[in-house]
């Protein structure tokens, strides 16, 4: 028996005593993600969250992950095998900085990327995912929008829905290292490929794509029986499910290098020792969930 079925066999059996789901997202490490009970994007995770039976939730990915499982499922304990999983689109708005804006732009409704603290979805009208920012934006009547805290999701979703929307200077260090150039080599070596990006990615890289889509969409996308290669422009982890659930299809990574550190952080050690521990555990002050629970849910009527 090698180390990780051993390994995989204790997380089994802790899960039954504590009657824990396991949640992982697409950008999980392949070992992850293969003893997870629901793999998916931040919307079917918070979905998935929001209804769970279960008491405990293992939440495999970063930090707002959890703390959005929290604010749908506050009498469930929600363990984060790392708290050092953090963001960095996240970290670039805070609270404080969003209250100074709000005062210069009154009247604008803010829409927040599900990227985000819990203090600034407290912050915020209503909340967003990349699967769902274009609705979530149409879905209100004014057409002025402040949107935090990722630039580049803002950009394509302004493109799609001609709303004037004031943007934060937020990115994601790991989509922003998918360089048009990437796509160009891809297509003359794989001409007959199509290619999916994240909304994350630059407007340059967006423009060359055929589809621009969440982690889930991609998913989907891939099940096409007329898409046969793919050239995939997000983080790496997701090539492990597209391949496992098409084999014979082909998925080529747009940039090897766009590696999320913080989503590699969970190994399956770390998470059978918070179930052994029942910690570390993630929650959020109930004043707090409370005002964020409202932008989330609102969220999730929307789709
Ligand atoms: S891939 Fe980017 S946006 Fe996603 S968790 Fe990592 S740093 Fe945050």
């Amino acid at each position: 028996m090698d180390n990780n079925s051993a390994l995989r066999d204790k997380i089994q059996s802790l899960k039954n005593k504590r009657k824990a789901v396991i949640l992982a997202h697409n950008y999980q490490p392949g070992e992850i993600q293969d003893i997870a009970d629901f793999v998916g994007d931040s919307l079917e995770l918070s979905q998935q969250a929001a209804k769970t039976e279960a008491d405990v939730i293992v939440f495999c990915g970063v930090h707002f992950m959890a703390e959005t499982a929290f604010i749908l499922s506050p009498q469930k304990t929600v363990l984060l095998p790392d708290t050092h999983a953090g963001c960095f689109m996240a970290d670039m708005v805070t609270a404080e900085k969003l209250r100074v804006k709000k005062k210069e732009l009154p009247g604008v409704p803010v829409v927040c990327y599900v990227n985000s603290s819990a203090e600034v979805k407290a912050e915020s009208d209503i909340c967003c995912t990349s699967s769902n920012a274009v609705k979530v934006v149409e879905s209100l009547p004014q057409q002025e929008i402040l949107f935090v805290p990722d630039q580049y999701l803002g950009q394509w979703v302004a493109s799609q829905t001609g709303k004037k929307l004031h943007l934060w200077p937020g990115f994601c260090p790991t989509h922003a290292r998918i360089l048009p150039r990437h796509i160009l080599e891809l297509k003359q070596k794989y001409p007959q490929a199509k290619v999916v990006v994240h909304p994350e990615c630059r407007p340059e890289v967006d423009a060359l794509a055929d589809a621009v889509i969440s982690t889930g969409g991609m998913i989907r996308y891939a099940q096409q029986p007329q898409v046969r290669q793919m050239i995939v422009g997000t983080e790496m982890g997701i090539i492990h499910r597209l391949q496992k659930e098409n084999p014979g299809k082909e998925f080529i990574p747009v940039c090897p290098q766009a590696v999320c550190v913080n989503m590699k952080l969970i190994t399956l050690e770390k998470i059978l020792w918070c179930m052994e521990d029942m910690r570390p555990s993630v929650s959020v002050p109930e004043e707090i969930r409370l005002r964020a629970q409202n932008a989330v849910e609102r969220m999730l009527e929307v789709v």
